[in-house]
């Protein structure tokens, strides 16, 4: 039995959700949604008939604080936390996170994310592409989906994918975009990524932003692919005409609402989106992107 949990993140419904998956050996949780969202998961917990103690198995997809900052709260409890080897170091030591985070979300860090602490090793378990996971009665197989983090994973079982950041975010009606956010966004890692979760060959979908997708898996990876590949040239362009970040982030959010509602989203649900995935942040990561690893491509053309 899957549930779809609401951490209601600054009181919003259908932005970050966790999912909870019943196993023989209690719960295991996709994501945790973020610490200031703690109480809110343990309410609904309680509403499926469990405790925060019943938790004993966390699966975080990457290590941003929307996703795992409530990790260590489980593990308190004697939860184990599956992550990616490039995300360990973090939940062992957050300081760095804590850092570079509050370089973007200033005084708001405590107020959006809640606290951060450190998680002790042996509630961690390092888990590699490919791995599978045996929690009964349950073989969830790991896979490296890098592109919007370098430490994300996805997790499949039985053909069910709990897809992350990677395989998009997705409210309501409206439809699957891609959350570009620096400093690690990769093109062309995440178009790789679109590739292997299709072969995984999951029937049903488990998005943190937000729940199960209603659609059809083929076609929801064809129009996140096709919007990976649509953003990423729109910033190329007039990075390349030299607009400036001040300039961008405007026009980005007049392209990206103009596309959500093209998507078939109302005015709320662009609200909604701009909640779970600000989409001032894909212009920061494009720009770092396209400098970092294609500085020709956004060189001015040459006269002719
Ligand atoms: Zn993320």
């Amino acid at each position: 039995m899957i549930h779809v949990l609401d951490t209601r993140h600054l009181g919003k419904r259908g932005i970050i959700a966790t999912t909870a998956l019943e196993t023989n050996d209690g719960i295991a949780l996709f994501d945790t949604g973020p610490e200031s969202t703690f109480d809110n998961v343990v309410a609904e917990l309680q509403r499926i008939g469990a405790s925060a103690e019943d938790v004993r198995h966390v699966f975080v997809s990457h290590i941003h604080f929307d996703h795992a900052g409530a990790a260590w709260r489980f593990a308190e409890l004697g939860a184990t936390v599956y992550v990616h080897p490039r995300g360990a170091p973090h939940l062992i030591d957050p300081a760095k996170l804590v850092e570079s985070a509050t370089r973007i979300f200033g005084a708001d860090m405590d107020r959006l994310w809640g606290r951060v602490a450190p998680i002790a090793r042996e509630h961690l378990r390092v888990v590699e592409d490919q791995e599978v996971v045996r929690v009964a009665p349950f073989d969830i197989r790991v896979t490296e989906t890098t592109g919007h983090a370098t430490h994300h994973h996805v997790y499949n079982w039985d053909d069910v994918l709990f897809g992350g950041d990677v395989a998009g975010v997705r409210l309501g009606k409206g439809p699957p975009i891609p959350p570009f956010v620096p400093p690690e966004l990769h093109v062309e890692s995440w178009l790789d990524s679109i590739d292997k979760m299709r072969t995984l060959g999951a029937a049903d979908l488990y998005l943190p932003h937000f729940g199960r997708v209603t659609d059809s898996l083929d076609a929801h990876f064809d129009a996140l692919e096709q919007r990976v590949r649509d953003w990423s040239t729109w910033f190329r362009d007039r990075i390349r005409a030299g607009a400036d970040e001040q300039e961008l982030i405007p026009a980005f959010a007049e392209f990206e609402h103009a596309d959500l509602r093209g998507g078939g989203a109302d005015q709320s649900l662009v609200d909604g989106y701009e909640s779970a995935d600000p989409s001032y942040m894909a212009v920061g990561a494009a720009m770092r992107y396209w400098r970092k690893f294609h500085p020709a491509e956004i060189s001015a053309a040459p006269a002719r």
